[in-house]
């Protein structure tokens, strides 16, 4: 009896902490797609209040009594158990919340709206210096909030635990140094042949039928647009209010017929796994994605093993060559296939193909550590940018534009954990949908005729519902048995692109 009634109490208090942070989240939405630039320093302010209230209302001692008082009732729940996770997940949560001041957490939410405000300006001007204060600070902020968790091996390590629980600056290393070895032979024996034509990517493609092409596909996915909504931002994300309204935003470039789709297949990758938290879940420590590299194995499933498979694009094709008849005559299924996965040594990481992606992310991993380590200073992170490039992608960015001040990440946010996320999930994609395959061998048949429930209703089961019930390594291992390994990402690389490429 009592158990419940505790629990009761600690879902009613947490709710309060999960309604701030949502409204919280409303504000950033709307500072990001429709606010007028005047509203920005009220706006930073406004968020901060909120994020050091929410702050205030989760390190409540009466949480800390309540979590003490139902932990013999945890123990007595199966692991799995909602109850036991809740209390579980809520702890955690706690626990990490205690060692941030309040006031500490507001400095650095205003800091983020400031410094993504002058982002916004200093990425079109192509003026690093006007951002390079901000970026000190949120160096040194950075520092602070990992210096909250002391007795870390590597200074990184805390916050790249807040993104991906249980990872380590040295374990991701350790992995990334495994996929780079993998990595730079196929590039290298891609890149020394031809290039792939995608010159029918680059024709004059108007918004509007881009917006309504790029809609369908998503709703034909599963995303839900009774539960949530697409607007244009420069940057395209997911961000969610409550299980009922999770939003994404999408960018069209009308010279490129790629932008707005795979943005938009991305978004909603991100958006469904939302979408599909257990509805038991709302308003509470259990509902959201488990880490960064779990979410980002949702949208670059959705974006990349579905949405640039020859299978997707036999049913999509001629749909999209119904959009635009002019555009796409007499385009067939090989020569869009090969174009929507040309790869190439770019500048963008955002707009990079599968194979070369990880390098762009290996690129800033290695900077987040650099910096934090002090061995890297924000006043040579342009230069040193340039020169990495150069070595490993070949290119050489025109303009800090396209190079130091191309991602939000640092600029909105803090400098540690940001970006081994996504290649994390690239490696867990391919290791999901394998297991997908195995359960549901006619998955790649359904694809073909634009259908995706047995695939969406798997993912539902096994990674969506359970939300946050089970650590990034914790999922890893129930649905595949094993701990994470990147081989299954290799082998998708390598057949997919062997037979493009006739490796
Ligand atoms: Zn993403």
């Amino acid at each position: 009896m009592d158990n419940q009634k505790n629990l009761e109490e600690l879902k009613s208090l947490l709710g309060e902490v999960s309604d701030l942070n949502n409204a919280n989240a409303v504000l950033g939405w709307d500072q990001a797609t429709y606010m007028p630039s005047g509203g920005a320093p009220a706006r930073g302010r406004q968020m901060a209040t909120l994020a050091t209230v929410a702050q205030e209302k989760l390190i409540n001692p009466k949480i800390g009594h309540l979590l003490d008082d139902l932990q013999k009732y945890e123990e007595s729940q199966p692991f799995d158990s909602d109850d036991a996770s809740y209390i579980r997940v809520a702890r955690r949560d706690y626990e990490r919340a205690l060692k941030i001041p309040p006031a500490f957490l507001g400095e650095l939410n205003e800091h983020g709206a400031n410094s993504y405000q002058a982002w916004t300006e200093a990425r079109p001007a192509n003026d690093f210096s006007k951002v390079r204060p901000n970026l000190e600070k949120t160096l040194d902020l950075s520092r602070q909030l990992a210096d909250f968790f002391p007795g870390y091996e590597h200074i990184a390590d805390p916050l790249i635990d807040f993104a991906d629980y249980g990872m380590k600056a040295a374990s991701i290393r350790t992995l990334f140094a495994d996929l780079r070895a993998n990595l730079v032979p196929i590039v290298k024996a891609i890149t020394s042949q031809a290039p792939a034509d995608d010159s029918c990517l680059r024709k004059h493609y108007p918004e509007a039928q881009q917006a309504e092409f790029g809609a369908d596909v998503v709703r034909q996915y599963g995303y839900d647009f009774n539960r949530g909504r697409i607007d244009r931002t420069p940057h395209p994300f997911m961000t969610s209010f409550s299980i009922g309204d999770v939003r994404i935003t999408t960018r069209v470039k009308e010279d490129f017929l790629g932008e707005l789709l795979f943005s938009n297949l991305h978004e909603a990758g991100h958006a469904m796994y939302e979408q599909g938290n257990d509805s038991a879940y709302e308003g509470g420590p259990l509902a959201g994605g488990t880490s960064a590299g779990v979410h980002e194995s949702q949208s670059r499933l959705w974006e990349n093993v579905v949405g640039r498979s020859r299978g997707f694009w036999e049913h999509f094709l001629p749909k999209l060559q119904a959009k635009f008849p002019e555009q796409l005559k007499g385009v067939s299924l090989d020569t869009f296939h090969a174009a929507i996965n040309k790869v190439e040594k770019s500048l963008i990481r955002t707009d990079a193909d599968e194979v070369t992606y990880n390098l762009h992310v290996m690129v800033r991993l290695d900077f987040e550590l650099q910096l934090l380590e002090g061995s890297l200073s924000i006043r040579d992170l342009p230069e040193a940018w340039h020169e990495r490039y150069e070595k490993d992608l070949g290119v050489t960015a025109p303009s800090d534009s396209d190079g130091v001040l191309q991602d939000v990440h640092w600029y909105g946010g803090i400098i540690g954990g940001s970006f081994q996320g996504y290649t994390l999930g690239n490696i867990m994609s391919a290791l999901f949908y394998n297991e997908a395959l195995k359960a549901h061998p006619e998955i790649p048949n359904e694809m073909k005729q634009g259908r995706f429930d047995i695939l969406h209703n798997w993912l539902k089961e096994n990674i969506y519902r359970p939300a946050r019930k089970y650590t990034a390594p914790e999922l890893v291992r129930r649905v595949t048995g094993n701990d994470l390994t990147i081989e299954p990402y290799i082998q998708y690389l390598k057949t997919k692109y062997g037979e493009l490429y006739s490796l």
